[in-house]
């Protein structure tokens, strides 16, 4: 048992971090003090203490409250200490320094507050810069704009603070892995083409707005193959998806929508009888169903519940979580809304242009909600990789994105989290994907 004083303003916050750091990933029962002073201090059985100074929560009013764009970190420098941290850790709330003597380790980074920030995703709700879906923008996040997106650092950090422990003598622990590949489908699109005209409609867009004759035959082909029966519709991926986890014994998880009219939104009522086909596949596959619930969803509580009513009386299976339609949430109100349907996880914190840890982790986390100050039952699960953000984003050629995928889960695995990919159901005959059928087999792996 090991004893931990912290400050006495920001307390539930506080208790938050220390449920994820120490509870959570590490292992570590402990007794909770009021400390006297400004930081946060861990008191070993032998004596020793490993301090954290307060560079953050201690700045400001509880009533006031810290959540204001002005308060986001601008820069990082590194904290770099061989015997105990393998990589220089990233430092944005106070100093990249710390002092070691006999007893006493004091760190002048506020460790805790960093692993705070990035769960909680506080930016995400300040962030004034949005995009036409309202979502703050990908370059204006903090781990983007610094280049820090492929890096765990909640999971850097949380390595670094058992590394402390240890070093300073106590080693009845062990930091808690279970590394897996889940495999994750967004169905937005049941059918490519909804008729003769719409396909039509796409191939004279290849020839004479993109000017794109391969696109145009490439599609052509695949629709005349569709429409002879020599093909399915090219969206209907799904038995292929099923045995691409089967194959190599992953858990899939798909999400589908039930609901949206904007002009983002892309649920027909009249797919519902393909849906709950493919749900009947799914679920005798012994995978999961996931919503995903429509752009007005993510803010419209009475909508959310709505979705999810019909979509379950239409599958009639449970519905273990969701994911929202491109990713759209606003923090902290999603979380709350999917916490108060009972749904288990989200896993909408992902990048739609980049790849990586949005919220510096790939390990799942119980979320927190920064405006009643509570842990909610609802646990994040993060995406690291959607499909559109290799190929059609970032435009990698197919080596290229390979490469990307092995060095994400060479990382993810020494973290022991969970390289949870996006593929969608609508890219595997994709003429963009036409030359990437090898990465799609290496996000299986
Ligand atoms: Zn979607």
């Amino acid at each position: 048992m090991i004893t931990i004083k912290i400050p006495s303003n920001y307390r539930a916050e506080r208790a938050y971090l220390l449920h994820i750091i120490f509870e959570d990933r590490l292992g570590i029962s402990y007794e909770v003090e009021p400390g006297s002073e400004n930081h946060t201090i861990i008191v070993l059985p032998n004596g020793n203490t490993i301090i954290f100074e307060d560079h953050f929560f201690s700045l400001y009013n509880e009533n006031k409250s810290y959540l204001s764009e002005e308060n986001l970190p601008a820069q990082v420098d590194f904290l770099v200490n061989r015997d105990y941290f393998q990589d220089g850790l990233a430092v944005f709330f106070g100093l990249a320094e710390m002092e070691i003597q006999e007893n006493q380790i004091l760190l002048k980074a506020d460790l805790p507050a960093q692993i705070f920030f990035l769960l909680s995703r506080w930016e995400e709700k300040v962030i004034q810069e949005r995009d036409e879906l309202g979502r703050p923008k990908e370059k204006s996040l903090f781990v983007v704009k610094l280049h820090l997106n492929e890096r765990p650092l909640v999971d850097e950090y949380i390595t670094a603070i058992a590394s402390l422990i240890q070093k300073s003598g106590y080693e009845k622990f062990n930091v808690k892995k279970h590394y897996q590949v889940i495999p994750s489908h967004d169905v937005d699109f049941v059918k490519k083409w909804r008729n003769t005209f719409h396909a039509w409609k796409e191939i004279g867009g290849d020839t004479f707005k993109r000017r794109n004759i391969t696109r145009a035959l490439y599609n052509f082909t695949l629709w005349s193959a569709s429409k002879l029966k020599l093909l399915d519709e090219p969206n209907n991926t799904i038995d292929e998806l099923i045995q691409k986890s089967l194959i190599n014994n992953r858990k899939a998880v798909f999400f589908f929508m039930s609901g949206g009219e904007t002009q983002w939104d892309n649920y027909l009522p009249e797919d519902a009888e393909i849906i709950k086909r493919w749900a009947d596949k799914i679920v005798a596959s012994k995978f999961s169903l996931g919503i995903h619930p429509s752009i007005e969803a993510a803010k419209n509580a009475d909508l959310l519940k709505e979705e999810l009513t019909n979509y379950k009386q239409l599958v009639q299976y449970q519905i273990c979580c969701s994911r929202q339609h491109y990713l759209k949430m606003l923090i902290p109100e999603t979380w709350n809304m999917l916490d108060d349907n009972n749904l288990g996880w989200d896993s909408s914190c992902g990048f739609s242009h980049h790849v990586g840890f949005r919220c510096g982790t790939s390990y799942p986390f119980r979320v927190f909600d920064i405006d009643s100050r509570k842990i909610l039952k609802l646990r994040e699960k993060p995406l690291i990789l959607m499909d559109t953000a290799i190929v059609e984003h970032m435009k990698l050629t197919e080596k290229d994105a390979i490469d990307r995928v092995r060095v994400l889960k060479r990382t993810i695995k020494t973290y022991g989290g969970e390289f949870v990919f996006l593929l969608h159901n609508s890219s595997l005959r994709a003429f963009e994907y036409r030359n990437h059928k090898n990465f799609f087999e290496e996000l299986y792996k």
